[in-house]
């Protein structure tokens, strides 16, 4: 909306207004600006569209429309996994109480009836809103590793499956790598959990930093123990090498540390070619073996390998 300044509208939830009357749709676009960005759709199609474009909270959905009708937009975002958390807020004409019931069954978060009145529309609206903001809240702490912000081993392992999926596709390599933090215990036992904590809080913004473009992710797979992935041709020992300096840049005093005077950390990485993609688990195994292999040769550094898929 204009009447909005876009520093505000940015904050804002989004709602998308559908409803091929614009009487209706300046109606519900007044009562609402001031607590929403608002998106303004004239039919299905275009409904569909914006939906597909902008990141919308909630829908306010006329149910008479020429063309494709509400029931058919709801059921559309209904069955599309991506969206079908997405609240809709159905409008009925007339107070219909089987439009309303098929809206509700067919999975709509609430009806409002025209004509409409601002203070309900409001109030309705700013509750569904809450819902979704609620909701969202809940879906970011299920994926977020709580101590390091970082994606967790759940949310990890989802985009694992995704990113070997997406390479077999493209044919594209993939490199996995585990990182361990050298003598955490000792750290721990020397400095206090607390200590550790900013410790690992440390590492994970070097991983953070070095895992920004598409394809990249780091997780906290557990404990002292990181992850990162990296999709596409790339060399993975450089990239590897340099989370290992950067850590160590970091400069944090380790006096236990039989390594180095500082915090440190080990890796261990995989590279497979399209062609030879194994399972997740059978990546990440292999990773695991050449991190223990950096462990082994005196820890502070990287072994990365090609992956050979185990015969048979
Ligand atoms: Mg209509």
């Amino acid at each position: 909306m204009t009447s909005v300044n876009e520093a505000t509208a940015s904050r804002l939830p989004t709602v998308l207004i559908v409803d091929d009357d614009r009487v209706n749709r300046a109606a519900l676009a007044e009562a609402l600006q001031s607590d929403c960005r608002l998106l303004l759709a004239k039919d299905g199609e275009s409904a569909l569209q914006r939906l597909r474009e902008e990141d919308v909270s909630l829908v306010l959905l006329d149910i008479s429309m020429p063309g494709m009708d509400g029931y058919e937009v709801l059921h559309l975002i209904k069955s599309d996994p991506q969206r079908a958390d997405l609240g809709v807020i159905f409008i009925t004409g007339q107070a219909s109480e089987a439009d309303e019931e098929r809206g509700l069954l067919l999975g709509a978060a609430d009806y409002i009836t025209k004509p409409v009145r601002p203070t309900i529309v409001r109030a309705r609206v700013n509750i569904h809103l809450k819902l979704a903001a609620q909701r969202r809240e809940l879906e970011r702490l299920s994926r977020e590793d709580w101590l390091t912000g970082l994606a967790n081993r759940r949310s990890f392992e989802e985009a694992f499956a995704r990113a070997i999926r997406g390479a077999m596709e493209h044919d594209q390599p993939i490199g996995v790598a585990l990182l361990d933090v050298d003598h955490f215990k000792q750290f721990n036992d020397r400095y206090g959990h607390a200590e550790g904590d900013r410790a690992l809080q440390a590492v994970a913004r070097v991983l953070a930093e070095m895992t920004g473009r598409s394809g990249e992710i780091a997780a906290r797979y557990g404990g002292e123990e990181f992850v990162l992935l990296k999709s596409g041709p790339h060399d993975l020992a450089a990239f590897l090498d340099e989370v290992r300096t950067k850590v160590t840049g970091l400069g944090i005093l380790h006096e236990a540390s039989a390594t180095a005077g500082v915090l440190t950390v080990s890796l261990g990485g995989v590279v497979a070619q399209a062609a030879g993609l194994d399972t997740p688990a059978a990546l990440l195994r292999r990773a695991d073996e050449l991190l223990y292999t950096s462990k082994r040769d005196g820890r502070n550094r990287v072994t990365v390998a090609e992956y050979v898929p185990a015969a048979g």
